[in-house]
């Protein structure tokens, strides 16, 4: 197809998500994974050997505590039943060595992790509890008018948190447009990200997450404070102004400190808000991105239910082809080239779809 030399100027909306791939298991809906080649008994991180030596000590012990109670017996059979439990005990132990030195590995390796069988799978968490696979994140941006696949990444990254900008502004460039809009869910959340895509032309839309833990304990959260943005103050719940006071620096950035010193320790509220003398609420250097990202949700109410529903369409086909299978081939760049097959053929069928064979036929010669 001919492809435009020069951008248009209209804001395209996109729907940027993510599946990690993994294992022979069932996938849900949305946000299922699939498994790279690699079996889960074939990767290794620290927490999985400590696990692995804990049972095999476990293991040794009630061996050892069989073979005590063997010994006291002394028949013919208490005989036979004591070498096989010696046979089993050195089989543990060897086991245990084996263990040990991945152990070792494990430690040395950059990312604390190894995976036997294809060495760039890594584990990644799913959304069931409990459950986890050992595959690759893909990462699609996909056309909330038509379901189509502009833009892919396969990382072996398990979260989304650093995929935002780079999805976004690849988007961009596939489709030819000056600005889209990429709607992301809770996972891609990140204000670095968002702060990445200022000036790229890609306008980020991700819900907040909550990560103060004020809800839980009964009080105020961020939303219950309204930036004032012309005069640079917070309201607060009571309505009294907080205003900057400290600019402190963590390990990203500065962070301003809005706090009012006469009314906190008078006010009525103040059980809500805070055990301290007085409340300091923090602000971001550059939140004034995130707040406009919070504006551009606010004025999308629906726009999470259409994000949802449009990435289910790919990821559903494209799981239904590999049937909930692994890939086939090893190592990042192969299983990129495999999802860019898979992609290209998902993307082929939904444009057969869409226009018919021949007009499609037409539109590729023109
Ligand atoms: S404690 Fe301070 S910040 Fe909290 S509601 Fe009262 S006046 Fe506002």
């Amino acid at each position: 197809m001919e492809r435009r030399s020069a951008r248009p100027a209209r804001n395209s909306s996109f729907c940027v998500d993510n599946s990690a791939c993994s294992s022979g298991q069932s996938w849900q809906s949305n946000g299922s994974k699939f498994k790279a080649v690699n079996n889960r008994d074939k990767n290794f991180t620290v927490a999985k050997v400590a696990k692995r030596l804990e049972q095999v000590e476990a293991s040794i012990a009630r061996y050892l505590a069989a073979l005590d109670h063997a010994d006291r017996q002394r028949d013919d059979a208490s005989e036979a039943k004591t070498t096989r439990i010696r046979q089993k005990i050195e089989g543990l132990r060897r086991q245990m060595q084996t263990l040990k030195a991945m152990e070792k590995q494990v430690e040395e390796a950059p990312d604390k992790q190894i995976s036997l069988t294809d060495p760039d799978a890594r584990s990644m968490t799913t959304s069931g509890k409990g459950t986890g696979i050992v595959g690759y994140n893909v990462q699609i941006a996909v056309d909330a008018e038509h379901h189509l696949i502009v833009a892919h990444e396969v990382t072996n990254v398990g979260n989304d948190r650093a995929q935002l900008a780079a999805m976004g502004v690849k988007a961009r460039d596939a489709t030819g447009c000056e600005e889209i809009t990429v709607v992301a869910d809770r996972g891609y959340y990140n204000g670095e990200e968002a702060l990445a895509c200022e000036g790229t032309g890609v306008l980020p839309c991700v819900p907040k997450t909550q990560t103060s833990g004020n809800a839980k304990r009964g009080l105020f959260t961020g939303q219950d404070f309204r930036y004032d943005a012309e005069h640079d103050h917070y309201v607060c719940p009571a309505g009294t102004f907080l205003t900057k006071g400290k600019t402190r620096s963590d390990r990203r950035d500065d962070i301003d400190h809005y706090r009012n010193l006469t009314a906190c320790p008078t006010c009525r509220l103040k059980p809500l808000c805070t055990p301290d003398k007085f409340k300091r609420h923090k602000r971001w250097s550059h939140e004034g991105v995130l707040d406009a990202m919070q504006a551009r949700l606010d004025r999308m109410p629906d726009v999470m239910k259409i994000r949802r529903q449009t990435v289910e369409h790919p990821f559903g086909t494209l799981k239904a082809w590999m049937a909930s299978c692994h890939f086939l081939t090893k190592t990042l760049e192969k299983v990129k080239t495999e999802m860019s097959l898979q992609v290209l053929a998902y993307n082929i069928k939904r444009m057969i779809n869409i226009f018919g064979v021949k007009p499609l036929l037409q539109a590729i010669a023109a």
